[in-house]
């Protein structure tokens, strides 16, 4: 066909056809495997071939036209000054085009081309085999992101003006196709990093650090499609804690002594405040990696890798740890969203060892706490069993001192704080007792019958402290399911408590009732009250309020304590409502019988 007639009409057909295709195109790869064949099949090119740009560097991504070219330099690196830089600054420039004739090829440039086996034509416009013609492609906005070079243009004819204007035209709608390619590529990049960093982030929060490691590496050597992704989390020496460590897909991480010199670099970076990640290329550059570039240069060789990115693990200042990303891909061997979301997962992993150790912390202080209270609950046992024998000795022999003549006041004060000994004594022997006690012995109890029994004993003790009391009982028993032993003590103590604690003239109100599914003996008092700063610690062992008024009454800070455990063994409790000066409600609940 002569080549007048293919511009138009047949010209244009095609184009929109080429052009229509490769934007339909969604994958990278196809894109570029699109337009190259589109060069061959609809402009009549006999090669095409292009390559990305990938930092400074050209990568021959895809070929057409001829299977042994394809074969030959697929995957092949050229430095972009080379091309873009030389051969550009020697060319005819044809609009965005760039035709490098042959006698213009400088003799080094030479070896890396492509030659065709063809004899070069005698005819002034014929196209000699060491001819070069480049289309660069473009994104929208004008951002170098690849370089075309075709060959064996159709007729074997330098191309004419209006298959340069064709060829012009298809390169601008390729690189847009091409630029919507990469940034679709970039999208789904990140939704998967987004996703890994997601993971992660489950992980710790629902599980221990290592779930979250192994979470780590695996969601990052998917979403960064890395060859191997190792981290190492150090363990705590001081509390005889082992590192912690994954990899993906080798369970192995960074062998010993590479470990130990990444370990000096990192810990260099952390205490000058550089969290970063870092780069290091099997091609030699490490900056930063002071003792252990050369070493993890010599690691990437040996396994066939093209770059690291060391992301440390750290809190303020100090290493926690590291995570580490090797790539197969030269040239821009992480992108920017990824290096981001690297930096991303060592913050999150500095949390999660910042959480742990906390969890770890906190277990152990738990521990020791639960030791010191058994220890204290055993000392309690022992000092009271003591104390009780020789106490009632001294209580004997005090009643017969009165007969021996000694003045009866004497007697009467010995005999007093004899007894406050005995109380104290036996309380200390219900604490114990209580706290080392799984099991009560439970059956019908009657509250308002418990009730009434308290208040008859404290009948005599009310009325010389004139501190009125009542009782109110309703018509229906209120039954629970109680320690027959255990339960009046609990009533005992709020009862004495509040008329202990109430100024003469006051009163008291026990009210016994059933309500969903409790019965409940409320003890409300007009007395002293207890501040809500006291509140808090009220049930503690050995609490006594901080208010002077209340510390004058004699007392020992065991009986709530004993009264609480008492009522939770029963699956019950004890509250409280009071306000200072104005009196407390004391509420005791304990499950009734159903
Ligand atoms: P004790 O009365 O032997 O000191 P408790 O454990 O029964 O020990 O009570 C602890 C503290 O709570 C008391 O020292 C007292 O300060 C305060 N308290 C208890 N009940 C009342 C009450 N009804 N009114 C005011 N303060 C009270």
């Amino acid at each position: 066909m002569p080549r007048s007639e293919t511009f138009p009409a047949e010209g244009v057909r095609r184009l929109y056809e080429l052009t229509r295709r490769v934007t339909s195109s969604a994958d990278l790869a196809e894109v570029l495997e699109e337009i190259a064949q589109g060069v061959v099949d609809g402009l009549g090119y006999g090669v095409a071939a292009i390559s990305r740009l990938e930092g400074d560097v050209l990568v021959m991504a895809a070929v057409a036209g001829n299977d042994e070219v394809r074969e030959e330099i697929v995957g092949r690196r050229t430095p972009a000054e080379q091309v873009l830089g030389r051969e550009f600054s020697i060319a005819d420039h044809w609009g965005i085009l760039r035709f490098v004739p042959h006698d213009r090829q400088p003799e080094d440039q030479i070896e890396s081309l492509w030659v065709p086996d063809i004899e070069a034509g005698a005819e002034p416009d014929a196209w000699h085999p060491l001819d070069a013609l480049y289309a660069p492609l473009y994104s929208a906005d004008g951002v170098l992101l690849g370089n075309m070079a075709v060959d064996l243009p159709p007729d074997n004819k330098v191309p004419d003006q209006q298959q340069r204007d064709l060829l012009e035209m298809f390169v601008v709608q390729a690189g847009l196709a091409l630029e919507n390619a990469q940034r679709r590529e970039q999208l789904s990049r990140q939704v998967m990093l987004g996703e890994a960093l997601r993971r992660l982030t489950t992980a710790g929060a629902h599980g221990d650090l290592d779930t979250a490691l192994r979470a780590a590496v695996l969601g990052l050597t998917e979403a960064m499609d890395a060859a191997q992704v190792s981290v190492r989390c150090f363990g705590d020496t001081a509390h005889d804690q082992a590192d912690l460590a994954a990899g993906f897909p080798r369970a192995a991480g960074v062998p010993g002594e590479l470990a130990r010199l990444l370990r000096r670099d990192l810990t260099q970076w952390v205490e000058g405040g550089e969290l970063r990640p870092r780069l290091v290329t099997v091609d030699g550059q490490h900056p930063g990696f002071e003792a252990s570039g050369l070493a993890l240069v010599r690691h990437l060789r040996d396994h066939g890798w093209a770059a690291a990115l060391v992301t440390p693990i750290a809190l303020s200042q100090e290493l926690l740890g590291y995570l580490v990303v090797m790539t197969i891909k030269p040239g821009v061997p992480f992108h920017p969203e990824e290096i981001e979301a690297a930096n991303e997962a060592g913050r999150e992993l500095g949390r999660l060892v910042r959480d742990a150790r906390l969890r770890r912390t906190e277990r152990r202080l738990v521990a020791e706490l639960r030791e010191l209270d058994r220890y204290k609950g055993e000392l309690i046992a022992t000092i009271s069993h003591e104390l009780k024998t020789p106490l009632t000795s001294i209580i004997g022999h005090t009643e017969l001192l009165e007969e021996a003549g000694v003045h009866p006041s004497s007697v009467a004060a010995i005999g007093r704080n004899a007894a406050r000994l005995d109380r104290l004594v036996t309380n200390l022997l219900n604490y114990s007792r209580i706290q080392g006690r799984q099991q009560l012995d439970r059956g019908k109890v009657d509250l308002a019958e418990l009730c009434r029994g308290t208040l008859d004993m404290l009948a005599f003790q009310s009325r010389t402290a004139g501190v009125a009391m009542a009782l109110e009982v309703p018509t229906e028993q209120v039954i629970v399911w109680g320690d027959g032993e255990e339960l009046p003590r609990v009533i005992d103590n709020l009862c004495s408590n509040a008329v202990k604690y109430t100024p003469r003239g006051g009163q008291v109100r026990v009210s016994v009732r059933a309500r969903q599914g409790m019965g409940e003996v409320v003890v409300c008092d007009t007395g002293l009250g207890i501040s809500q700063q006291d509140q808090v610690h009220l049930f503690s062992a050995f609490h006594r309020s901080t208010n002077p008024e209340a510390l004058t009454i004699p007392g020992t800070g065991l009986g709530l304590a004993i009264s609480r455990t008492i009522a939770e063994l029963h699956g019950g409790d004890i509250t409280v409502e009071s306000e200072l000066g104005e009196g407390s409600t004391f509420t005791l609940r304990i499950p009734l019988v159903e």
